[in-house]
């Protein structure tokens, strides 16, 4: 079998599975099954995309999000890249049997990753004018010929401009899919994966307008139905795609994570100094990046990165160039962080319930340098802001733009094969088993290394039909498959 993923970044099943008018999607979870997906943590996109296509969380990758300490020094911070993931993905898994893949903007892809086919990069891509960002390079080519400049991302996302930013996220998506369309036509594939991050763009420029529950939002807004009408391009977009292949095809639609409102940002670095735990040299006069700040480091014990979600850091002694806390108080003084981050609390005083994870208790492995403990404020209602000079711990504005929306630890799938045995909604279906679950449909070795377990493990996945189907049965299922317009 062919193997297809569509994937769309920060689609939430809320969204995805509720608006009849998304008639493609919805013929798909009719011919297959779906339901939400459990992301890892954080749920994130660098590294939720890799955790997915490799069946590793992200300590087993070693990459904790888009930048990671490359030492124990307190500057050494390194951004991502292709070449961070040293794990076999599912598109190594279709090469070792000889079979050939197309992956377009799976992040991270800069510089763009070797494989047995296509690759094209993904949004952290600096140039496509002047990088190569294809494998073979003469794509980038093609693609620039077919389009023009390809958009991998919209630079400056978060801003106010909100007309501008919606036209250009759907020119970018619009131009992304339709080079997916003329590299699944053109192309020679066993395995396809697309990832549109132009959703995630509108979701986080766009969530006040859209939802009721907000704080900041405004009824009768003229933004209301902007990213209900973006799920819908992207469904009519799926269509096309649809169209164009044949019924050996698994079809996945899927994300890395879901989105949700945020209630505001937490100042975790301003609430680190008032706890005592950082201690600055000298406070700012104006709100200041935590890397520009004058930090004591004989006196701090605890600092963090910001984010959609925490990084909190320990000075260890003989381990951080400067660190105080002793070894041997380590486990002891991470539990009482631990509870002290469990216990904060929102502008009334209210707990927010904030979830704190230790690397070794989230993962299986703690690759590369982890932080010590990861931090979900008011499980991911709140961002964590690292700026500091602000007045209160709480406040809405954001260090790096405006931006109303999370992302949610659920995001969601819908997968249609004419050999899946599974029908309707399915619970308890988590990122880690999207690949072993593709390889097993496809068709494939699964690699003993994968951490998910297989959906259809178990189950009889035949060629044709699923096991135990009446020629009754059989018939509507076919019927639901040539709806797709995917059984000829
Ligand atoms: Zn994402």
């Amino acid at each position: 079998m062919k193997i297809l993923v569509v994937g769309l970044d920060c689609a939430t099943p809320e969204l995805l599975f509720s608006d009849e008018r998304l008639t493609n999607l919805r013929r798909l979870m009719e011919a297959g099954c779906y339901g939400r997906l459990e992301s890892v943590i954080p749920p994130i996109t660098v590294p939720a995309w890799m955790c997915m296509a490799t069946s590793q969380d992200p300590g087993s990758l070693g990459v904790y999000g888009f930048r990671n300490r490359v030492d124990h020094s307190y500057d050494g911070l390194g951004i991502v890249n292709s070449r961070s993931i040293s794990e076999l993905a599912i598109w190594d898994q279709v090469a070792r049997e000889g079979k050939r893949s197309v992956v377009v903007g799976v992040p991270p892809a800069y510089p763009p990753r070797k494989l047995n086919g296509v690759s094209v990069g993904c949004f952290l891509t600096p140039d496509t004018s002047k990088d190569i960002y294809t494998h073979p390079a003469e794509i980038g080519n093609d693609i620039n010929t077919l389009v023009g400049p390809y958009p991998v991302d919209v630079k400056g996302f978060r801003t106010d401009n909100k007309d501008w930013l919606g036209k250009t996220v759907l020119d970018m998506s619009r131009k992304q899919f339709e080079v997916v369309r003329h590299l699944m036509k053109n192309t020679d594939w066993d395995y396809f994966q697309f990832v549109e991050i132009g959703l995630d763009r509108m979701q986080h420029g766009f969530w006040k307008y859209h939802d009721p529950e907000h704080v900041l939002h405004e009824p009768g807004n003229p933004y209301q139905n902007m990213i209900r009408d973006y799920y819908r391009h992207l469904d009519e977009e799926i269509g096309r795609v649809l169209e164009l292949l044949t019924d050996d095809t698994v079809v996945l639609v899927v994300s890395d994570h879901g989105a949700r409102k945020l209630d505001g940002g937490f100042c975790v670095n301003e609430w680190l100094i008032r706890e005592g735990l950082l201690v600055l040299n000298q406070y700012p006069e104006k709100v200041t990046p935590f890397s520009k700040l004058d930090v004591n480091w004989d006196k701090t014990r605890v600092w963090s990165e910001g984010g959609y979600y925490a990084r909190v850091f320990f000075n260890v002694k003989g381990r951080e160039p400067r660190g105080i806390i002793e070894p041997t108080e380590y486990e002891r003084f991470r539990d009482e962080i631990k509870g002290r981050f469990e216990a904060t609390t929102d502008p009334e005083g209210e707990r927010l319930g904030t979830l704190v994870f230790k690397p070794e208790e989230a993962f299986r492995h703690v690759r590369n340098v982890a932080p010590d403990l990861i931090v979900h404020f008011g499980a991911l209602s709140w961002r964590s802001v690292g700026g500091v000079g602000y007045p209160t711990i709480h406040v809405q504005e954001n260090d790096t733009g405006p931006d109303d929306c999370n992302h949610a630890q659920f995001g969601s799938f819908v997968l249609a094969s004419s050999n899946n045995p599974l029908q309707g909604e399915i619970q308890g279906a988590h990122l880690l088993d999207i690949a072993p679950t593709l390889l097993e449909l496809g068709g494939y070795d699964r690699p003993q290394s994968m951490q998910g377990r297989s959906l259809v493990s178990g189950l009889e996945v035949s060629a044709t039909a699923p096991a135990g189907y009446s020629a009754a049965e059989e018939e509507v299922v076919r019927d639901r498959l040539s709806g797709l317009g995917y059984i000829g």
